[in-house]
């Protein structure tokens, strides 16, 4: 049946500005990260799609790496788009990434203008689009000159293969170093992704204080810990879930005694906030507004339910951010 996006779909979300841009994302952002490989299903990530952009997730985010293989999730999304999202195109915030091992070589990997360039020309060519909305550099090379970097990310921008730029896992002061080269060059870094989760607290280190006072976004990735923010595991390791899959990024030894005592304790103040512990989880990323979205990752579409139903509660009393504080330890 040919796809047709809920009318309603822009009262169901909150936008957010990107930093100092022009540009505003949804709070809640779907990654391609999982769910979207040659592996899974193509209907369940065709569902996944639609429900979220149904509740006004316009923001899909992807990189060249994304599958398994490396390549098939802009290869599949790319399929999606042109069967259900044609006529939806100018509604949607389409990202991707180039910074990991993609193709043998010298050229396939890190952060040259060689890499960056043929990758997103690789990226673009699967996804059969003619730009996308923003392209990262997906983590820093200790070797090229930033200098190079940056400036390929400007060319790129300039070439109309991607309308903003921007930066990822790149540590507090090499971020701002970055932004300030970005500046000179006329091309704005958009919006910086790092992880951050109650469980992965860097950013609040230096990171985000960067970001906000040089005006760029913030998009949190792994808000859920890969899902152990949730309770997914607080009764074991079901057998659909990424920890049961062989996942290198989550495995069941990840998940101590130690760690599943403060999953049960904050599951439990969920609950007393009326919400769940997924929903607390997402909450606490955005709070105080200092970050734009957080990007999570959905096997299922009640996942993506769970995320919009957060909106709902997103406000912390000082009491229950100085208790999750001290949970976390
Ligand atoms: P999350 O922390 O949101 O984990 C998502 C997983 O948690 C889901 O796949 C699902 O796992 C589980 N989950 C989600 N919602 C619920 C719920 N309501 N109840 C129970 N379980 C739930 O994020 P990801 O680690 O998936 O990362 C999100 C995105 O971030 C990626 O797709 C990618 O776009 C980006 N990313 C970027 C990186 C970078 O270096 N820039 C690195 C990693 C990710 P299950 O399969 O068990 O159902």
């Amino acid at each position: 049946m040919v796809y047709q996006a809920d009318a309603e779909r822009y009262q169901k979300m909150t936008y957010h500005r990107s930093g100092r841009s022009g540009l505003k994302l949804p709070a809640i952002s779907l990654g391609l990260w999982h769910n979207f490989g040659d592996s899974t299903r193509v209907d369940n990530s065709r569902q996944l799609l639609r429900h979220a952009f149904d509740n006004g997730i316009t923001h899909f985010d992807l990189a060249n790496n994304y599958g398994p293989p490396p390549g098939s999730a802009e290869e599949n999304f790319g399929r999606i788009l042109r069967e259900d999202f044609a006529p939806y195109r100018d509604e949607l915030i389409i990202s991707s990434k180039a910074g990991y091992t993609m193709w043998d070589g010298p050229y396939g990997d890190w952060g040259s203008r060689k890499y960056l360039i043929a990758s997103l020309n690789q990226s673009l060519k699967r996804m059969g689009l003619d730009y996308v909305d923003i392209f990262y550099h997906h983590r820093p090379d200790p070797e090229t000159p930033l200098e190079e970097t940056m400036g390929a990310l400007d060319h790129i921008v300039r070439q109309g293969k991607a309308l903003y730029i921007a930066l990822s896992n790149y540590p507090a002061e090499l971020a701002a170093e970055a932004i300030g080269i970005l500046k000179q060059l006329g091309t704005p870094c958009l919006i910086h992704q790092p992880k951050y989760s109650m469980f992965e607290r860097a950013p609040d280190n230096g990171l985000l204080d960067v970001l906000i006072k040089e005006g760029v976004g913030s998009i949190a990735f792994s808000p859920l810990a890969g899902g152990v923010l949730t309770d997914r595991y607080l009764n074991g390791i079901p057998e659909d879930s990424r920890a049961a899959s062989g996942s290198q990024f989550l495995s069941g030894d990840q998940l101590t005694p130690e760690k599943m005592e403060k999953v049960r304790q904050l599951n439990a103040m969920a609950q007393e906030r009326g919400q769940k512990l997924s929903q607390m989880a997402l909450a606490w990323v955005l709070r105080e507004n200092r970050v734009t979205s957080v990007l999570i990752g959905a096997s299922k579409t009640s996942q993506i339910d769970d995320a919009v139903g957060m909106l709902q509660k997103r406000d912390f009393s000082q009491a229950e951010l100085q208790k999750i504080s001290s949970i976390l330890g």
